[in-house]
């Protein structure tokens, strides 16, 4: 997946006219949007194809897939038939679950991302102890796509170590929740930003700001 700018916008207001508003003060320096439950939830699946046709954008759901098999698959099915590009799915369900989704979205031409560890503190408890195991088997079930933590970049570099520079990882957490977007950069293929943009008095200045400073980062190597 090629992501302009390198940032993804998480819009998580759950107001669908406002997520529509804000989003579209923003489109013209993105072109990917992720969308989960809290504006699902309350705008309905219609609010995929909304954003596509309105704002002409990809669309990644995150939906955190984690469910037997054959739930998963009825989930990614349901999911790629209202629009969407791709669907992030837990990692920790193991080999069959993974699976499922990796076929759905085969038959259906979307993509899967694979959440190997997560950005809050309590992910330490139990996911982030066994991130990099799911990402190896990610990596032997032939996953391309990854997310993976910008606040706590040693699980990052770990998990990149792992599935390799062919491998694409999308890295959350960055701005409110502490992660740093330059330093995130040297591992991730994109960052997700949410609410340093989407809760800011100027959206399209911040996200300006931003790619200014991830433009200088790249211009002084
Ligand atoms: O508002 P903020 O920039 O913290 O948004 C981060 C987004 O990324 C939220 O939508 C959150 O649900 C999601 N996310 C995360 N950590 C993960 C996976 C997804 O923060 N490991």
């Amino acid at each position: 997946m090629k992501i302009k700018n390198n940032i993804i916008l998480a819009m998580d207001l759950t107001d669908p006219s406002e997520a529509l508003r804000v989003t579209g003060q923003v489109i013209d320096y993105i072109d990917t949007v992720k969308i989960g439950y809290p504006l699902v939830l309350s705008a309905g699946m219609g609010c995929i194809q909304e954003f596509k046709e309105e704002l002409q954008c990809k669309v990644i759901a995150d939906f955190k897939v984690a469910d037997i098999p054959e739930t998963n698959e009825k989930i990614c099915n349901i999911t790629f038939e209202h629009g969407a590009d791709a669907i992030i799915v837990h990692g920790f369900t193991g080999p069959d679950s993974i699976k499922a989704c990796m076929d759905a979205a085969n038959k259906k031409g979307g993509e899967i991302f694979l959440l190997v560890d997560m950005s809050h503190p309590g992910s330490g408890k139990f996911i982030g102890r066994v991130s990099e195991e799911m990402a190896r088997l990610g990596v032997q079930l032939g996953v391309e796509n990854y997310v993976a933590p910008a606040t706590k970049p040693e699980s990052l570099m770990g998990i990149r170590r792992i599935v390799g520079e062919g491998a694409f990882i999308i890295s959350p957490g960055v701005g409110f929740q502490g992660g740093e977007a330059t330093e995130t950069l040297k591992f991730a293929n994109a960052i997700i930003v949410g609410r340093t943009i989407y809760l800011s008095k100027n959206p399209r200045k911040t996200i300006e700001e931003l790619i200014k400073i991830l433009g200088d980062v790249h211009q002084t190597g």
